[in-house]
């Protein structure tokens, strides 16, 4: 198989975005989102798989190039896998993450009222698709699996990163670095299994 050596990374997200360019090996030349002014798809699907192919299709087609486009998101085992699929919604158009933040914590107090005194199990899901228009070349997922903090704690990362406690860790997501992170996390479980596509 020919091996790909132009990439367009399908994300408005800066963090997402930074990430995925750190892990791509060098010799790939990567072009972001923003380079082509691209609007992000609606995201209708109803799997982290389903929206990572809708996403790299839709800036596949807008392009002409072959887009990696990737899910993500943070499933909470006692709110039914919430806020899930829905985990940057629940930030709103701002993309506001202590709102998302406070949204995960009133949700848990309404499930369990001593959720605090207990391990509330999470995992953060990663899909990753490289398309060409409308063509899937490769569908992967990857995850980590965790804890939720009872508070936010570190200024590292983004998102949830502040709430997450990888499991066998004692610090969240936004207290460990990113080189740290980025070794341990659910799109580094992802691209280890994408590698043999690129
Ligand atoms: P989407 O994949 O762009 O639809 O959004 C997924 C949402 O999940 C993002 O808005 C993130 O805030 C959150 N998320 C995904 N990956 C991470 C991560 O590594 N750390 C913290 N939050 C994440």
């Amino acid at each position: 198989m020919k091996k790909i050596s132009k990439l367009l990374i399908g994300t408005n997200n800066k963090g997402k975005y930074k990430e995925i360019k750190d892990l791509l090996p060098k010799y790939i030349k990567t072009y972001s989102t923003s380079e082509f002014k691209l609007k992000s798809p609606k995201e209708d699907g109803l799997t982290f798989k389903e929206n990572s192919i809708i996403k790299s299709k839709y800036f596949s087609k807008k392009t002409k190039k072959i887009c990696l486009a990737d899910d993500s998101g943070l499933e909470i085992d006692i709110l039914d896998k919430s806020p899930g699929i829905y985990s940057a919604r629940w930030a709103g158009k701002k993309g506001n993450f202590k709102k998302a933040i406070s949204k995960v914590y009133r949700e848990l107090s309404k499930k369990d009222k001593n959720w605090k005194y207990k391990k509330v199990k999470a995992r953060f899901i990663c899909a990753l698709s490289i398309c060409f228009l409308n063509k899937v070349i490769a569908s992967v997922s990857g995850k980590v699996e965790g804890y939720i903090s009872t508070t936010p704690k570190g200024k590292n990362g983004f998102g949830y990163d502040p709430i997450f406690i990888p499991k066998n860790k004692r610090k969240t997501f936004g207290e460990i670095g990113s080189i740290q992170k980025y070794k341990i996390d659910h799109r580094f479980d992802a691209f280890k299994k994408i590698k043999k596509f690129l």
